[in-house]
């Protein structure tokens, strides 16, 4: 037995059988498998071969017919080496002698080769372009290995917890629910969006875990504890029991608390706040209404353009805003427009990967910058205007000149759809989310010229203690309790109140319940969180009163550290939930 400490970033226990991705990055660790699995993973690896053979002639015959055929036979040493028979069977030997698994003997036999061949590079430049070769079959070999696995997530027939190095946000929405149980991962942090969308689809995961990849051996039993941050690898009868109570107990608070669906976000003295959920696809809308949310105060659009290659049309982007709408059956829907950028998009797959890509051509500003892709979208959700009560946001404004450019394309927008005769409405509420603390500090200017403010904490939280939010190295440095955080919060929704206009908070900090009474107190009306979130928050809500929340607001506005802040609020909060903690 062997129990691991992570970062973690989502609720809820869970015992069952890991299945461990490999990193593209070749650094496979050694792993068995049982004698019994030999045949499977000799059909694996041959699998992989016929598709890297089918993969490569294709490409030799495209190179050919383009660059003639001296180049096209390039690849000819590839293939080569794909129907070498000798260094075929070296490593199936591996498979069936050794019982490794076919990516660590392919990485093995591949790697023995191309050190056979690096020691004769002095000799001749020839051979340095045979190592260059050899590493390149090894890598497509490993991608057909591991990407055929990669898909299996999404269709298995049993359950299982998830080991990878990283995941990206839409791998991790791509699961199949039903069967994936839990995830954990060598990096990340809690408010990287693969945990959020963890979060929101209520599967267990801890992150930052260092190497876990390499000490899990895929069939080990594991459990995962979302909520303390812990893996325990192959535990002891003891353990398991341990955890099964714990597991049965938490089943039991969610079933109280489920109870509160239909009840009012209201405190006990009268005060009523709206709590509603985010999302990142329309089916969500069903299970967050379900557990008592009021509407979506947060719809992040970019997974549309992540779980596909290429950009969704006007109609797609159309089509799933009406889905969304159709489900929420007149309950307000905030679409917040293309967001992409940083960790929503693989660098590996930009034409130009971003040296700083929290700082670079993120957000907005990507959308500003392709005025076509922006419009496309816009014009979608004032086609949707007319089939609910649609809002739009513009997400990571920094500057008055970026909003207004935004509003000034969303008016073309407009001006072409009415010359079209395609009906929307006009009067659309508009609103920004203020994330960055330039757009926090000018919240006074921002407030007369826009709608509504929602506090994107997770990006705040990260921009303004220059703590990169999925980084496990400085995940101690991120922290929604620091006073800064605090005040830039405090003030904006004081801004939004003074300019009357409405204000959210719809990070992660909104479904925390360590932050609830706090939120409360310094004024907040709406809250959007997760939607798995929804009924805690709404326990806390109904439990106190808007007094008792400002005199605890007070408090907490004159501590001046992170660790007096959270010490107090969680000693709050445990009064209210004491399971909470
Ligand atoms: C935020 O930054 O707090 C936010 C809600 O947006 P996202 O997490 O999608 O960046
Ligand atoms: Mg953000």
């Amino acid at each position: 037995m062997e129990i691991k400490k992570g970062i973690a970033v989502s609720p809820g226990v869970v015992i069952s059988t890991a299945v461990v991705l490999d990193a593209e990055d070749l650094l496979i660790p050694k792993r068995k498998i049982d004698p019994q699995a030999v045949p499977a993973e000799l059909e694996r690896l041959g699998q992989a071969v016929a598709t890297c053979v089918v993969d490569l002639t294709r490409l030799r015959d495209d190179v050919a017919a383009k660059h003639g055929k001296e180049i096209g036979d390039i690849f000819g040493f590839h293939l080569g080496l794909l129907r070498d028979k000798s260094l075929m069977n070296e490593i199936t030997n591996e498979i069936k002698t050794e019982t490794n698994s076919a990516e660590y003997a392919v990485s093995t036999v591949m790697r023995r080769h191309a050190n056979k061949f690096a020691a004769m590079i002095e000799k001749s430049p020839y051979f340095s372009e045979r190592v260059k070769d050899i590493h390149d079959i090894e890598k497509s070999l490993l991608r057909a290995l591991i990407g055929s696995r990669r898909q299996d997530l999404a269709h298995l027939d049993q359950d299982v917890i998830v080991i990878a190095h990283d995941l990206l946000p839409s791998q991790t929405a791509a699961f199949d629910k039903t069967h994936v149980k839990g995830f954990a991962t060598d990096v990340g942090g809690r408010t990287s969006h693969t945990a959020i969308v963890a979060r929101a689809m209520g599967i267990p995961a801890v992150v930052g875990l260092g190497n876990i990849t390499s000490e899990i051996s895929g069939g080990d039993t594991v459990i995962i504890d979302g909520k303390r941050g812990v893996v325990i690898i192959n535990p002891d009868e003891e353990q398991l029991a341990e955890y099964r109570r714990d597991a049965r107990s938490m089943m039991n608070f969610e079933n109280e608390l489920a109870t509160l669906a239909s009840l009012p976000p209201e405190t006990k003295d009268g005060h009523v706040v709206s709590v509603q959920a985010n999302i990142e696809f329309p089916a969500e809308v069903d299970d967050a209404i379900d557990r008592g949310a009021q509407g979506i105060g947060l719809y992040r659009t970019e997974f549309l353009y992540l779980a596909q290659e290429r950009e969704p049309t006007e109609d797609e982007h159309h089509a799933a805003y009406a889905d969304a709408l159709q489900r929420l059956k007149g309950k307000p829907l905030v679409i917040r427009t293309l967001d992409l950028g940083a960790d929503k998009y693989t660098q590996a797959k930009a034409l130009n990967p971003e040296r700083n890509p929290f700082l670079g051509d993120r957000s907005i500003r990507m959308c500003l910058h392709d005025i076509p892709m922006f419009k496309r979208q816009l014009r979608a959700i004032m086609r949707a205007s007319i089939l609910g009560d649609v809002r739009i946001m513009f997400p990571m404004i920094c500057t008055a000149l970026e909003l207004r450019q935004a509003k000034m394309v969303l008016n073309d927008v407009m001006d072409e759809l009415e010359e079209e005769g395609v009906q929307f409405r006009r009067e659309i509420p508009v609103g920004i989310m203020i994330e960055v603390p330039s757009a926090a500090i000018m919240a006074d200017q921002f407030a007369k010229e826009v709608n509504f403010f929602s506090i994107g904490t997770n990006d705040l939280i990260q921009y303004t203690l220059a703590v990169d939010r999925t980084n496990e190295k400085v995940a101690g440095l991120y922290c929604p309790a620091h006073p800064a955080v605090l005040k830039l919060v405090r003030d904006v929704i004081r801004a939004a109140v003074r300019n009357s206009i409405s204000c959210s908070v719809c990070g992660e900090m909104a479904g925390d319940p360590l932050y609830t009474l706090l939120l409360l107190g310094l004024g907040l009306t709406t809250f959007s969180m997760n939607g798995p979130d929804v009924p805690e928050v709404k326990k806390i809500i109904r439990s106190t009163t808007l007094d008792h929340a400002k005199q605890v607001a007070r408090r907490v506005m004159s501590f001046d550290s992170e660790r007096q802040v959270m010490h107090f609020l969680r000693e709050e909060t445990r009064k209210i939930i004491p399971e909470a903690f």
